[in-house]
């Protein structure tokens, strides 16, 4: 729940959030992953427990204070950027319309962008 919020949101309610985890690099040339920017596998094997499992199902005020979808990718940043050399973009979706976007050169910074589509 969002204590300052004007709307419904200030009310204990919950979400169906999908993440978007973009990691841009060159292609490799040799190895288990060649032709890959990276193994799709070995990127949910980082996703997972650094994200998924620490925030699905759970009360996000005891995870994040105020969490709104900006607050809660940043979060999702700062434990993805140490892992993931090639992060480039993460979108936090909230519904199906409306998203809060961070780029890896904003991750150092409390901005970010929110989208709604229709
Ligand atoms: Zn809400």
């Amino acid at each position: 729940m969002l204590p300052h919020h004007a709307g419904k949101c200030a009310r204990l309610h919950g979400h169906s959030y999908r993440l978007d985890v973009t990691v841009r690099g060159e292609l490799r040339e040799d190895g288990a992953e060649s032709g890959m920017v990276m193994d799709f596998a070995e990127l949910e094997a980082i996703v997972g427990p650094e994200v998924i499992d620490r925030l699905d199902h759970r009360h996000l005020n005891d995870v994040v204070e105020n969490p709104t979808c900006e607050r809660i990718l940043l979060w999702i940043a700062a434990g993805l950027a140490p892992r993931l050399p090639g992060l480039d973009e993460l979108v936090l979706w909230e519904t199906a319309s409306a998203c809060a976007v961070l780029r890896a050169d904003e991750l150092s910074k409390s901005t970010g962008r929110s989208q709604a589509t229709r």
